[in-house]
């Protein structure tokens, strides 16, 4: 008998792609949260913190629904 519920699944990810990733402050160590498109493998972008309000940049690896990696460097 067939399975169309796990074929479905097996073809694709079909849930959310926005994750929320949790980033540091390179300049006051604040933490707070980013919105991450995980549909884009590879992405970098810059973003200003919500405390001191200087720009880092944030270079993010993901593969649909996940973020594989993420790193913060002062720009
Ligand atoms: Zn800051």
């Amino acid at each position: 008998m067939d399975r169309p519920l796990n074929a479905a699944r097996r073809s694709g990810y079909a849930g959310p792609v926005q994750v929320a990733a949790a980033v540091e402050c390179p300049f006051c160590g604040q933490h707070f949260e980013l919105s991450v498109d995980t549909s884009v493998a590879s992405q970098v972008w810059v973003t200003d913190c919500e405390v001191c309000c200087r720009p880092f940049e944030v270079r993010v690896e993901c593969e649909p629904g996940t973020v594989l990696s993420l790193e913060i460097a002062a720009s």
